[in-house]
C-alpha cells in the first residue's frame, strides 16, 4: 500500500504558541510536529544515535554551515528544517529537549550541556573575559565555588563573594568591572533564598548607566528549585542554569546540564559548546524529554506534600536543632518564599529539599551526631539512601560539609553558614511514612 503522507489534523505548534494548555501539559508533548524533526508518526520522538549526518550536496552541507549559530535580528536565520551536519553542533533530540526547557523557564533560548558544570562554565564562559568581575553569593555548590576560586583567577577573571541576602552588599560590590552576578536560590544547602526580583532590580538600574556591551547578566542557578517552582527568567533575571542530573532528570540515570536565557546568547553558547566541546549525550537528552520533563510536575507535588510532612517532623523533634525548608510557616524567608516560588498554575511551591541541624552542646558535638544519624540511615534505613546528588525519586541524605560542600575549607564553612552538623535531605516518592519512620529509628538511636 502507498504510504501518503498525512497531514496532522491539529497543528500542536500553533497550539503551544497560543498558549491555549497549559505547561504541564506542554512538557508532555512539546512540539509534537516540529519543524526540527518529523516523527509524527511515532508516539513519542525516537532516540537518535547519529554522530554525523548525510548530506546529499556540497551545497546543503555549506548552507548547515551558514545557518549554524547564525541568529539575525533575533531571528533563526531560515524557518525551514535545520540541517543538521555533526552532533556536536546539533541534532533533533537536543533540539527538541531545548525548545521545551526554553518553555518551562519562560525563555526565549536554551542550549544544553553534558553536565550542570558544562552548562555553568559555558554561561559564565560567554559572559566574561580577563579584567572582568563575578559577583557571587558566598554559599554555592562545591564545584562551582571551584570553578570560582581555582580556575577563573588564572584567567584573570576577579569573583568576589558577598552575602547576597543582603542587598546593600551587593551594590557596594558591583564595579565597571562587573558582568555577572550568580547565585542559586534556594542556596545549595543551606536553602537559603535570595530575592531574584530585588537582585534584578538593582542589576537593571545598573545597566541603564552602561553601554550594550558592559551590561551586567543575572545568572540564577535553579536547580534546588526546577521550573515547576521558579521561574528565575520571569521574574527578572537573564540566565538561568541547570543540572539536569537532578530533578528535572528525575531518575537519577544521567548526568546533563541546560543553560536558558535571551535569545541573543544562543549563538554564543551553541559556538562555546561547539568549540568547548561539553556536548549532551544524545540517549541524556532523550531520556529528560521524554521521561524526565513529562513527569517533572508530578513528580514535584508529590514530592512537596512529602517533605512538608518530613520538615514537620523534623521541627518537631528534641534532637534536630533547626530545620529550613521554605515551605515550613516558621521558615525565615517564608514571605520571600511565596513570593518567588510559585508553580507553573501560581500555586506555592516550595520544593523537595529540606536543610536540618543535629543538636550539640558544641558544633563538634553537632557535627558528631550528625554523621551518627547518616551512618545510622546508611546501615537501616530503606527509604532513605546516602548519597550525593538530589531530586530522585529516592529520597537521598548527605553532609555538605564533608561531601558535596568539601572543596571549601573548613574554616570557610562556617563563614558561608554552612554548620557542622547541617544535613541535606532530597525527598523522593515514597510513601510518607516510610521515610518518618526511618528517621525516627535513626533518631531515636542518637
Ligand atoms: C549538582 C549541582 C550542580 C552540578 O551539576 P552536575 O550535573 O553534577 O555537573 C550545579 N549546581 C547545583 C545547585 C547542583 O546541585
Amino acid at each position: 500500500m502507498k504510504q501518503t503522507k498525512a497531514k496532522p489534523k491539529v497543528n500542536r505548534k500553533e497550539l503551544l504558541v497560543s498558549n491555549d494548555y497549559s505547561t504541564e501539559t506542554h512538557l508532555i508533548y512539546g512540539k509534537a510536529y516540529t519543524e526540527k524533526w518529523d516523527y509524527s508518526h511515532h508516539l513519542v520522538p525516537p532516540i537518535t544515535a547519529s554522530a554525523t549526518f548525510r548530506l546529499e550536496s556540497a551545497e546543503r552541507g555549506a548552507q548547515g554551515f551558514v545557518e549554524f549559530a547564525h541568529t539575525v535580528e533575533g531571528k533563526e536565520v531560515s524557518k525551514q528544517a535545520p540541517i543538521y551536519i555533526y552532533d556536536r553542533l546539533g541534532e533533533p533530540n537536543k533540539d527538541l529537549l531545548e525548545d521545551n526547557l526554553a518553555l518551562a523557564e519562560s525563555a526565549d533560548a536554551c542550549v544544553t550541556f553534558s553536565s550542570g558544570m558544562g552548562a555553568i562554565a559555558a554561561a559564565l564562559g560567554i559572559l566574561t573575559a580577563p579584567g572582568n568581575q563575578i559577583v557571587s553569593h558566598k554559599t554555592l555548590y562545591g564545584c562551582t565555588y571551584e570553578l570560582l576560586t581555582l580556575w577563573y583567577p588564572r584567567y584573570q577573571i576577579d569573583v568576589k563573594f558577598v552575602d547576597l541576602l543582603n542587598l546593600n552588599s551587593l551594590k557596594k560590590a558591583i564595579t565597571p568591572a562587573t558582568r555577572v552576578v550568580y547565585f542559586e536560590t534556594p542556596v545549595n544547602p543551606t536553602l537559603d533564598l535570595i530575592d531574584i526580583g530585588a537582585i534584578s532590580e538593582i542589576v537593571k538600574a545598573e545597566n541603564e548607566k552602561r553601554k550594550k556591551d558592559n551590561r551586567v547578566s543575572v545568572v540564577v542557578d535553579n536547580t534546588f528549585a526546577t521550573p515547576f517552582c521558579q521561574r528565575p527568567i520571569e521574574l527578572g533575571a537573564d540566565f538561568v542554569v541547570h543540572s539536569l542530573t537532578k530533578n528535572i532528570g528525575g531518575f537519577g540515570t544521567d548526568v546533563g546540564g541546560a543553560v536558558a536565557g535571551p535569545l541573543w546568547s544562543r549563538d554564543r553558547l551553541l559556538l562555546y559548546r561547539k568549540d568547548f566541546g561539553a556536548v549532551l549525550g544524545t540517549k541524556n537528552a532523550w531520556d529528560a524529554l521524554v521521561y524526565g520533563l513529562p513527569t517533572l510536575a508530578t513528580r514535584l507535588r508529590r514530592q512537596q506534600e512529602t517533605a512538608i510532612e518530613i520538615a514537620r517532623f523534623l521541627a518537631g523533634h528534641p534532637k534536630v536543632e533547626m530545620v529550613n525548608y521554605p515551605g515550613l510557616e516558621g521558615f525565615k524567608q517564608h514571605v520571600l518564599a511565596k513570593k518567588q516560588m510559585r508553580d507553573f498554575d501560581g500555586n506555592f511551591a516550595p520544593g523537595s529539599m529540606i536543610y536540618f541541624i543535629m543538636k550539640g552542646r558544641t558544633p563538634e558535638e553537632s557535627r558528631c551526631h550528625a554523621e551518627k544519624l547518616i551512618n545510622s540511615l546508611a546501615k537501616n534505613a530503606y527509604t532513605i539512601t546516602l548519597a550525593v546528588s538530589l531530586g530522585n525519586i529516592r529520597t537521598l541524605v548527605e553532609h555538605p560539609g564533608s561531601m558535596t560542600h568539601a572543596a571549601i575549607p573548613a574554616s570557610e564553612q562556617v563563614k558561608k553558614g554552612l554548620d557542622p552538623g547541617g544535613m541535606r535531605l532530597s525527598i523522593g516518592l515514597e510513601k510518607v511514612e516510610d521515610i518518618i519512620r526511618d528517621l525516627r529509628e535513626a533518631l531515636n538511636k542518637i
